[in-house]
């Protein structure tokens, strides 16, 4: 028997576990949802699961508002953040937070990520921001992130405590978070031999325009980004 939106419960099942074999999280760290477009509803990692426990029934459907539709347990204590980004960023449907370890000590030492690397350059505009430390699950994190995405970035960092990475689906949101962390190693190391070159401006913009959510909305989610 199906349930509901088990497609997007399954991709939260998946992405979650590959999030802890890449090694940008740890335990229950960190937390993923995706937006369903029809119904406008959000299905979000449960509040204190391990990813390699989750299975699709386990993950928890709400509404913009936080009320629970489906699903064995309360949401990630984080909802309020990932539902006040779906309301300001409407074409949004993928939120992935992590506790990646380097892009996580840029942010605690209030160093915004540079855009080292093709792959963040694709989902930013500008260096990734560093949002001031807000309580985990309050609504000022929430605010905070928004504020410091602004219009330009798909990431951001909250300070002292992670990345995060938007996108027009959870694949989207997914790769934005494994850019960052690579982009935040490699610029960590290229500083250490010297002479660090961020992504030249022309190519930066041709790479931009690569991003799905820079492109006019289709209706259509993007399975994979071809140009990179
Ligand atoms: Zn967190």
């Amino acid at each position: 028997m199906s349930i509901l939106l088990q497609e997007l419960r399954e991709e939260i099942v998946f992405y979650g576990r590959q999030l802890l074999k890449s090694g940008l999280t740890m335990h229950t760290g960190g937390n993923l949802s995706a937006r369903d477009r029809k119904t406008g509803l959000v299905v979000i990692k449960p509040s204190s699961v391990a990813y390699d426990k989750l299975t699709a029934e386990d993950v928890t459907v709400i509404t913009l508002s936080g009320q629970v539709v489906d699903g064995n347990y309360g949401p990630s204590s984080e909802w309020p953040m990932h539902t006040m980004i779906y309301k300001h960023y409407p074409r949004v449907c993928g939120i992935v937070h992590c506790h990646s370890l380097m892009a996580t000590a840029f942010s605690a030492a209030n160093l915004e990520i540079p855009l080292a690397n093709h792959e963040l350059s694709v989902y930013c505009s500008s260096p990734v921001r560093v949002a001031p430390f807000e309580m985990p699950g309050s609504e000022e994190l929430g605010l905070s992130a928004i504020k410091y995405l602004g219009d330009d970035n798909n990431a951001v960092l909250l300070g002292n405590h992670g990345p995060l990475g938007m996108g027009a689906s959870l694949w989207h949101a997914f790769d934005t978070a494994c850019a960052i962390e690579q982009a935040a190693t490699i610029a960590f190391y290229a500083r250490q031999l010297g002479n660090f070159q961020p992504v030249p401006q022309a190519g930066r913009e041709k790479l931009r325009a690569c991003d799905p959510l820079t492109q006019p909305d289709t209706g259509e989610l993007p399975v994979e980004i071809k140009a990179v």
